[in-house]
């Protein structure tokens, strides 16, 4: 992996939005839909783990957030 996104504290995972039943802004606007929340997640989350990505998660680190999960080819 070249590239790796890390959330900074700075995310509020967009309460006005989600509210509303609409996904967070970043989620919406990838323009390559690399990145999901919620149910989606998980239903992503498993069907990448049964095309064998390894499946982890960084602990939080200064200025970072925790409970992001990532996904990686082996
Ligand atoms: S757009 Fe994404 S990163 Fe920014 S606050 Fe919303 S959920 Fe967090």
């Amino acid at each position: 992996m070249d590239w790796i996104p890390i959330w900074s504290t700075k995310c509020v995972k967009c309460p006005a939005r989600r509210a509303d039943g609409d996904e967070p802004y970043c989620v919406y606007n990838c323009p390559h839909k690399a990145l999901f929340m919620g149910e989606q997640a998980a239903a992503e989350m498993e069907r990448l783990r049964q095309e064998g990505y390894r499946i982890y998660q960084l602990g939080s680190v200064e200025n970072t957030k925790d409970g992001i999960i990532y996904a990686d080819k082996q």
